[in-house]
């Protein structure tokens, strides 16, 4: 017995406590409260606890330290201490062991007792250790519960906040964009004259008047994807495509703005790309918003080239590039170039009247086509934004949806189009029609004029209306029909005479599916 039992003189700091100590072996529960009994700081209340005794007694709440023994008979205080816990208990446990192992020790603190003591070198000084240790320990660990209560809490909150402020995005992205279309076409009306003469000036100024609200138009699209990327509602529909076609059909506009800008833009696509899997619209997104930073970025008489080539490694994908010679980025910035809402403001306070939402929107545009995007700049020289889409497998084929009333042309017709290579999918009318569109979008539609229920010209309006850039070819035995002259007014379609010859038909699907090399010219 160490000196220190002898002094057992209470002094000013003491403090009243209760222990609970399970142990199988009678004299050592006695020696365990003559210990406690001998520490001078504290007072004891002991509650000597054996699973069989009938004699042994709880205290009526949860003590403040419960000591337990390594050793209890059948059991080890490893189950011991499961039960104490099982039973709702959160006491500091100490756990007493007979023996000095390392291997007790490490495996006791993982199981969640406070501290523990060897029975050999029991001491008042380290009980008294291990009792402060322990009640500080669980001071500590109560704290920290409630922090992390708090933190849970204001995380809700913080999501909740952030579910408001992302609908409410949403809602007035919404409400903007009706009056914003309709304000569009009516000054596309009166510029066209439909509200009478417009004079040259009223022209120039109602010119201005559509840019903006073009551009407050784009400003909207990026805060209706932002929220829809933010509720995972900007998903992708990818099948395989050329990417040529894609580049081409939005190059007037980004050469238009160029010229505007005076900038010298140029297009450099590897010939014979494959087949890549897109959505082309998303795509679309992604190109003009890199070609647009370009043009925002670049002083005139500066150069923009957009070019497209095969990589093969890691996995084959084409991989495409806007390069500008402008203003660059400086290195410490371009981390966080992807990230929403980010503009770069240190190199350069013009941001241009962007909203910084552009680049994240790409970003998961490619990442949902599992493709990747990156930048390559250095500030004052240039900036060169790449991204890659993934080459179409072979079983990935391009889709044509056919829409005939007559039950033997559209077997016909499948037949032909799929060992041909192409996967067809066919309907009978143009309401089905539309109906099928909603879920995929093919790369072509094969569509007759006369079907009951819904004709050719109004299934067409319907498609130019929800998908303005999907191909669609009109088949029809009486091409001078009024039925064709309707549709041929409301778009500029490709006409095909029916009864049509297999080869007629191949060649019609393929010079829209895959334009002929006289289109790939650098431009
Ligand atoms: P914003 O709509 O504001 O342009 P983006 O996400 O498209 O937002 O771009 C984020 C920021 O990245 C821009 O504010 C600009 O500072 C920088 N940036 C993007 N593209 C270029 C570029 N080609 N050259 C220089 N800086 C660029």
């Amino acid at each position: 017995m160490s000196d220190s039992l002898q002094q057992n003189n209470l002094g000013a700091g003491s403090r009243r406590l209760t222990v609970v100590a399970l142990d199988d072996n009678p004299d050592d529960l006695e020696l365990l409260r003559v210990y406690l009994k001998a520490l001078p700081r504290w007072e004891i209340d002991f509650y000597p606890f054996h699973f069989d005794s009938p004699r042994s007694r709880l205290p009526p709440g949860d003590p403040d330290i419960i000591f337990i023994d390594h050793q209890l008979g059948m059991e080890t205080g490893f189950s011991g201490l499961q039960k104490i816990r099982n039973s709702g208990i959160g006491s500091p446990v100490i756990l007493i062991t007979g023996h000095s192992d390392e291997k007790v020790a490490v495996e006791a603190i993982r199981a969640g007792v406070s501290d523990y003591i060897e029975k050999q070198s029991l001491s008042t000084e380290g009980l008294d250790r291990a009792i402060t240790n322990s009640l500080e320990k669980q001071k500590l660990q109560v704290e920290i519960q409630r922090q992390r209560e708090e933190l849970q809490k204001s995380n809700r909150d913080l999501i909740r906040k952030n579910d408001q402020i992302r609908n409410f995005y949403h809602t007035i992205s919404h409400e903007l964009k009706t009056p914003l279309t309709s304000a569009l076409e009516f000054i596309s009306l009166t510029l066209e004259g439909q509200a009478g003469p417009v004079t040259a000036t009223q022209k120039e100024y109602l010119e201005i008047a559509k840019d903006s609200c073009r551009q407050i138009g784009a400003h909207v699209n990026d805060l209706l994807d932002m929220t829809r990327l933010e509720t995972g509602k900007l998903s992708v529909s990818p099948h395989p495509a050329q990417f040529e076609p894609v580049l081409l059909r939005i190059l007037p506009m980004l050469l238009h703005q160029a010229t505007e800008a005076e900038l010298n833009l140029r297009c450099d696509i590897q010939p014979d790309l494959p087949n890549v899997m897109i959505d082309e619209e998303k795509v679309i997104r992604v190109l003009s918003n890199l070609v647009n930073n370009a043009v925002k970025f670049t002083r005139a008489g500066g150069e923009i080239k957009v070019s497209a080539g095969l990589l093969e490694v890691p996995a084959p994908c084409v991989e495409v590039c806007v390069r500008d010679t402008g203003r660059g980025i400086v290195a410490e910035e371009l981390e966080n170039i992807f990230d929403p809402l980010f503009q770069v403001r240190k190199s350069d306070t013009v941001t241009m009247g962007g909203l910084g939402l552009g680049l994240s929107i790409c970003k998961e545009i490619v990442r949902q086509h599992g493709g990747e995007i990156r930048v390559e700049s250095e500030w004052k020289k240039g900036s060169a934004f790449f991204f890659t889409l993934p080459v179409a497998g072979p079983e990935e084929r391009m889709e044509i949806l056919v829409v005939d009333d007559d039950e033997l042309t559209q077997d016909a017709m499948k037949r032909v189009l799929e060992r041909e290579g192409y996967r067809a999918t066919t309907v009978e009318g143009g309401k089905k029609a539309l109906q099928t569109l909603e879920n995929f979008t093919p790369n072509l539609v094969l569509l007759d004029m006369h079907m009951p229920e819904m004709n050719g010209p109004r299934t067409l309006k319907e498609i130019k209306k929800y998908w303005p850039h999907l191909p669609v070819v009109i088949m029809t035995s009486n091409p001078r029909s009024e039925l064709v002259e309707e549709a041929l007014s409301l778009s500029p379609v490709t006409l095909l005479a029916k009864p049509c010859k297999r080869q007629q038909l191949l060649d019609t699907v393929r010079g829209i599916l895959e334009p002929p090399e006289v289109h790939r010219k650098e431009v």
